[in-house]
């Protein structure tokens, strides 16, 4: 069997996010020097990575990436190379504290408004006071503050950085500063920390098992209905894309 299914010539290992739990739990114990990149790769990033060879090289390097959304899923049981489940970013943010609130991981949070940042930070206290939280940044700081906020992560030393500025930018922030950052591992998580500060709702897990989260976003902030637009165009290009 093989051990990745290709999306669009990107290789996605079939792993469930147990598994992925596990490979990230692996990378904190037995951490090397180099910053473990985890990417959650969504029909958005995908598509932006057939023009962008820049974010095709972020992608082609990330020590690990996982299926976010269930349009990567179906497309790769169409193709006949399924992929177990979804991971999402958001998903793996809450197993990750789960595993962190009892492995006592140390987190830093960059991103998102002052506020919502502010209130994930709370939120993640409360639930999992296991986890160290180490710092946070908002994620709507100058180019003149960025030094400050690189030497404080570097500094601090976090097991996990939470990157959370939307997809792509994160991606390419954590490689631009890959070699400064001072994190074991690094994640984007697109607006998940939105999420845990209960400023956007989620899909409730009924949608979510009939596979119509994407639905529930789409009435919950019909300002992304552009953005969903990408979805059908998505699966007609992966589906007919060649894979090698
Ligand atoms: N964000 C940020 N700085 C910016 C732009 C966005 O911190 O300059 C945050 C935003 O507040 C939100 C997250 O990045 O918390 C992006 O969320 P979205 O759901 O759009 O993520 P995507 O799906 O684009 O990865």
């Amino acid at each position: 069997m093989d051990e990745c299914s290709s999306i669009m010539g990107i290789p996605v290992p079939k792993m469930t996010m147990q598994e992925t739990v596990d490979a990230i739990s692996r990378e904190i114990t037995q951490h090397k020097a180099e910053l473990f990149h985890v990417i959650t790769l969504n029909p958005e990033m995908t598509m932006a990575c057939q023009h962008d060879p820049d974010l095709r090289r972020i992608v082609n390097e990330a020590g690990l990436l996982t299926a976010d959304g269930i349009g990567i899923i179906m497309v790769s049981r169409l193709k006949g190379n399924p992929l177990p489940e979804r991971v999402t970013g958001c998903d793996l943010l809450v197993e990750l504290l789960e595993k962190a609130n009892a492995a006592s991981w140390s987190f830093y949070l960059l991103g998102a408004e002052e506020s919502t940042s502010r209130q994930a930070a709370k939120a993640i206290q409360e639930t999992y006071p296991g986890v160290t939280l180490l710092g946070r940044h908002h994620g709507y700081f100058a180019p003149s503050e960025e030094e400050r906020i690189l030497t404080e992560i570097h500094s601090l030393k976090p097991d996990v950085l939470i990157v959370a500025l939307g997809a792509p930018r994160a991606e390419k922030w954590i490689d631009q500063h890959k070699n400064r950052l001072n994190a074991k591992i690094a994640i984007g998580v697109g607006g998940s920390l939105d999420i845990i500060a209960g400023k956007v709702k989620r899909a409730p897990v009924m949608w979510q098992r009939l596979n119509a989260e994407w639905l529930f976003r789409l009435i919950n902030q019909p300002s992304r209905w552009r953005r969903q637009l990408l979805l059908p165009r998505f699966a007609v290009q992966a589906l007919r894309y060649k894979e090698k």
